[in-house]
């Protein structure tokens, strides 16, 4: 069967997307095809917003409002400025959040180090970081990368990068599962691997 441009074209776009394979796009596509005009023009809304009215925090990288030069953590002078904690996704910066049990700042570095997928350090923002230790206002760096292979071998780079650097470095405590995102540890064991950070031996 042979579907319309329009159909198929939202079949393809919803496919792009994560998790979502042909049937689901298509079941969403037919979804929308009948339901009331507004609720795909509510969709259409949200998506342009999502783009044009988002940017990146300047001195962390995680997520603004467009047309803000730091995020809302970043201008919150009651927050401790000396750490650091070191992620790789907007969304573990909410895990953490989520906690309360975190009241530095952070640093997002948008990926993990992945030589089978090509990404090496100057593809993550671990100059930035960098550039922030060299203010000399930091008094500790928790890396806070995921508990997998990419995680760990980001952690290491950052090590070496770090040492020359007078700050305190710590590593989240073991007990995330492994291999998992921090995003999806629960509140309980994120807050035991923050408050049981260890500290990273310089080798
Ligand atoms: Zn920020």
């Amino acid at each position: 069967m042979i579907l319309p441009a329009p159909i198929q074209n939202l079949i393809n776009a919803f496919s792009r997307l994560p998790g979502i394979g042909p049937k689901s796009a298509s079941r969403l596509t037919f979804f929308l095809l009948n339901a009331p005009e507004e609720t795909s023009r509510d969709l259409a809304d949200a998506l342009r917003a999502l783009k044009t009215e988002t940017a990146y925090c300047q001195t962390c990288f995680n997520i603004t409002v467009a047309g803000r030069e730091q995020c809302e953590i970043c201008t919150n002078t009651e927050r401790d400025q000396t750490v650091i904690c070191v992620v790789e996704e907007p969304l573990d910066v909410l895990a953490l959040e989520r906690t309360d049990g975190f009241q530095g700042r952070y640093h997002v570095l948008h990926g993990a180090l992945s030589p089978i997928e090509g990404i090496g350090p100057e593809d993550l923002k671990i100059r930035p970081l960098i550039e922030r230790l060299r203010t000399g206002e930091i008094r500790e760096v928790i890396l806070a990368t995921n508990p997998s292979l990419e995680g760990d071998a980001t952690a290491m780079y950052l090590r070496q990068q770090i040492q020359p650097f007078q700050v305190r470095l710590t590593r989240l405590a073991r007990g995330l599962p492994v291999g998992g995102d921090l995003e999806y540890a629960d509140q309980h064991t994120l807050l035991r691997a923050l408050a049981g950070r260890q500290e990273m031996e310089s080798k």
